[in-house]
């Protein structure tokens, strides 16, 4: 991935097919780029044998919008059945100190379902809750997406999570490209 620092990226980046999230009453939105929805979808779970797939997101800030740029992962050291993922913990923190020296912030994780519309388990959701307050990040809140078996936006389940709750984000626009 290029290095995105300036607005100008940020900028191409949305005007290439993007989907855009509206996280409330903060003003900020959350958008996808194009690559990364290409990324995630090539993970998955569409048949029996494919295993649960996961990684990071890493963005960048402009303004009022956080823009995930790279979503990391799955690595060859992670562990993966069909129903479990486990990421290889130091191959993580090392993504997250190449890419912040790159301008590009941890912004949250995500992972497969093998289900069409997945909701996150009680696991997932203390698992982020955790991270949440592990980290320092820019962000209101810590993102997770799942990824299930349907096309995109319809197969993704977006949330953010601030620490001490969770909620769930839908996408405002899908910009064609
Ligand atoms: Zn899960």
């Amino acid at each position: 991935m290029p290095h995105l620092r300036h607005t100008r990226d940020v900028d191409r980046i949305v005007a290439d097919r993007v989907i855009v999230f509206d996280l409330g009453a903060s003003g900020q939105r959350l958008t996808l780029a194009h690559s990364v929805v290409q990324h995630l979808e090539a993970y998955r779970q569409l048949t029996a044998r494919h295993r649960e797939a996961g990684g990071q997101l890493f963005a960048v800030f402009s303004g009022s919008d956080v823009v995930i740029s790279e979503a990391t992962g799955p690595r060859r050291s992670d562990r993966r059945t069909r129903t479990s993922y486990h990421p290889d913990r130091e191959v993580e923190q090392r993504e997250i100190r190449e890419r912040h020296s790159q301008g590009l912030h941890y912004v949250g994780d995500w992972h497969t379902h093998p289900s069409p519309t997945p909701m996150p388990s009680s696991l997932d959701y203390l698992s982020m809750r955790d991270s949440v307050r592990a980290s320092e990040h820019q962000l209101n809140g810590f993102v997770l997406i799942v990824v299930g078996t349907l096309s995109a936006p319809d197969g993704l389940h977006v949330s953010v999570n601030d620490g001490s709750r969770a909620f769930v984000v839908r996408s405002s626009q899908v910009v064609p490209g």
